[in-house]
């Protein structure tokens, strides 16, 4: 059994004072020391963060993942004089994903043209690391309506604690949620997945969180009424609920680690929870470096139903291009993403001219077939071949789609 890694609570020797802040206020007797350390029981530490803030040197707040099986005793912590680094811990996850998130994530790639390398810079991802027979346990923190009342359909950003769990995730994958209960013939119901929309360090940076994007769902394709089983189990919880999670899955649909790369991002709908880990991901990063060019193309009915608007359109014009395509706002004609693309045809191709450019199209299937034949078109305006420049592009890890 290797899929249970856990985040286990360090104190680092190198910085701590030994002022005893941490033991006195420990609410579950996790934290001990004797002349040399100050340490962490693992099986006690419920990583309840009572003693982070008072610890004058912050030597308090370190974190490993670890295999539960072989977390760092007591024993070892005591003789440390420096804290381990992190161990890679890829290969000890469970190998294969379960047949339904297969399925799931062969139809959303399809359009892609079949399997696509991850960027060639992206961060080796860990996959599959909780299975259904063990997944991990969330807690909500934070259940927000995205979309404004009276508008259409009820988005929401819900926001996932993951506790003691280890949950390492990078932008663009996604995790599966096991709705509660069984369905008409008595089966467990089928796990579903959903693009986190937070970057890697978490909601909440070193807060152990992630976030979804959850559209609840009240009819299904051909519009007739229906209950979406795991939308509406989401959309409906509350914060301290639980939540059974699976996964992180998605080896492929990854950003670029370099900051030279240029993202266009296509999306509608929820399908813009990765584009908005990527974006955060960037706006985080911008002290530390500055980003290649990062254009947004983001279709939805009007701008009460499109997710992250107000925060979106306070995002600096130099740091993110963002056009918005909204398909149904009271006296104007109705735009999808393909048609913004072709009005802005100019700047999309001058990006895929560059090598330094990765594609993202997250949202709708049905945009598929409008978006290739909009680049195809404005390519071909311009003296260059799509069906070249997709196929080279699709070799190299450099576009990407997840739509259902
Ligand atoms: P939606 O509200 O139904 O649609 C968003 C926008 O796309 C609307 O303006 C819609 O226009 C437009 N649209 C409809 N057909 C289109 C087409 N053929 N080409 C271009 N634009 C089109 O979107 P949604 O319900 O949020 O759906 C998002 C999709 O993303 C879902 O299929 C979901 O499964 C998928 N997804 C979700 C996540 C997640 O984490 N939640 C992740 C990945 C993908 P009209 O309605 O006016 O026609």
């Amino acid at each position: 059994m290797t899929s249970q890694i856990a985040r286990q609570h360090l104190i680092d020797p190198e910085v701590c004072i030994r002022c005893n802040t941490c033991e006195s206020v420990c609410p579950t007797g996790a934290v001990t020391h004797d002349s040399r350390n100050y340490v962490v029981k693992f099986d006690l530490c419920n990583a309840c963060g009572f003693c982070i803030s008072p610890c004058p040197t912050g030597a308090i707040d370190h974190w490993r993942q670890v295999l539960s099986v072989a977390a760092y005793p007591i024993e070892d912590q005591l003789t440390w004089d420096s804290l381990p680094e992190q161990a890679d811990l890829a290969g000890d996850a469970l190998t294969v994903p379960p047949d339904e998130v297969l399925a799931a994530t062969a139809a959303a790639t399809a359009g892609q043209g079949g399997a696509v390398s991850a960027p060639w810079s992206a961060a080796v991802p860990h996959v599959n690391l909780y299975g259904p027979s063990q997944p991990a346990k969330a807690r909500v923190a934070g259940n927000l309506r995205l979309t404004e009342i009276g508008a259409s359909c009820d988005i929401r950003h819900i926001v996932l604690d993951l506790g003691s769990n280890a949950m390492p995730v990078l932008e663009g994958q996604t995790i599966g949620i096991i709705p509660p209960g069984h369905d008409a013939n008595g089966r467990a119901h089928k796990i579903r997945l959903y693009s986190i929309a937070s970057p890697r360090d978490g909601e909440r940076p070193g807060y152990n969180n992630l976030s979804l994007t959850v559209k609840r769902v009240t009819e299904d394709h051909t519009g007739m009424p229906t209950a979406g089983i795991c939308s509406n189990y989401m959309c409906d919880l509350n914060a301290g609920d639980e939540v059974q999670v699976v996964g992180p899955y998605g080896s492929s649909f990854l950003m670029p680690n370099h900051p030279g790369a240029n993202l266009l991002m296509i999306c509608t709908g929820t399908g813009s929870a990765p584009m908005r880990a990527m974006t955060e991901r960037r706006r985080r990063q911008l002290s530390v470096e500055v980003p290649g060019q990062t254009m947004l193309f983001f279709g939805a009915r009007s701008v009460g139903e499109l997710p992250y608007f107000g925060p979106l359109m306070k995002l600096a014009k130099k740091f993110i291009d963002v056009t918005l395509a909204l398909s149904r706002m009271p006296g104007q004609p109705r735009q999808y993403v393909q048609d913004c693309i072709r009005e802005r045809g100019h700047a999309v191709s001058e990006l895929l001219r560059s090598d330094e450019t990765y594609v993202f199209i997250c949202g709708l299937k049905g945009m598929e077939a409008g978006v290739e034949a909009a680049f195809s078109d404005i390519c071909r305006e311009r003296g260059l071949d799509w069906s070249v420049l997709a196929q080279s592009m699709r070799q190299n890890g450099r576009y990407h789609v997840e739509t259902y």
